[in-house]
């Protein structure tokens, strides 16, 4: 949805200390001998990021009405703070990670919630800065910049995938 000017920017403050937050807390809830299987978790999970961002900007942001539209928005408008409120986006984590607390520990609940809120904060950070940014060339943020000026406005059925694209590689909408 259309966001305020603080509504736009409360992500890039509330994600850095939530995830600082519950990855103290949760570190110290999994002890020093389940600290590697901890932090490996958090990294299985930002991998799984990648593929949650491919999955939604392909079927959701692209199909399911009234989010199509607003995503529509955001092709045209690059710039206009179209996006996804901090406590929409927040609740979701909440509720990906609460059954897993429940079935499992909450040590494991933690990794799993910072592996994707580090996933999500990365999405966003990168997909800001491709728009309002102007990387050197070449550079990491370069490429990802011309891959997604080329979803936005060449081939939209092309480069879901804005932090790498890895599933794009794998499905076949990857066009460079
Ligand atoms: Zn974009
Ligand atoms: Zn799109």
């Amino acid at each position: 949805m259309q966001l305020g000017l603080i509504g736009y920017y409360s992500d890039f403050v509330v994600y850095p200390l939530a995830i600082a937050l519950l990855g103290v807390v949760g570190l110290i809830e999994a002890g020093e001998e389940s600290a590697p299987e901890w932090i490996g978790t958090v990294l299985v999970c930002l991998g799984l990021w990648t593929f949650i961002e491919y999955v939604l900007h392909r079927f959701v942001l692209h199909h399911v009405p009234y989010i199509r539209d607003l995503h529509d928005r955001h092709h045209v408008e690059e710039r206009s703070r179209v996006g996804t409120p901090t406590w929409l986006s927040l609740g979701v984590h909440a509720l990906i990670a609460l059954p897993i607390w429940l079935l499992s520990d909450f040590a494991t609940a933690s990794a799993v919630g910072c592996g994707l809120m580090l996933g999500y904060l990365w999405y966003i950070s990168v997909h800001h800065m491709i728009h309002h940014w102007h990387p050197a060339h070449p550079s990491y943020l370069y490429t990802l910049k011309r891959r997604h000026a080329v979803h936005h406005h060449l081939d939209d059925n092309a480069n879901f995938g804005v932090t790498s694209l890895f599933w794009d590689r794998i499905f076949g909408t990857a066009r460079l």
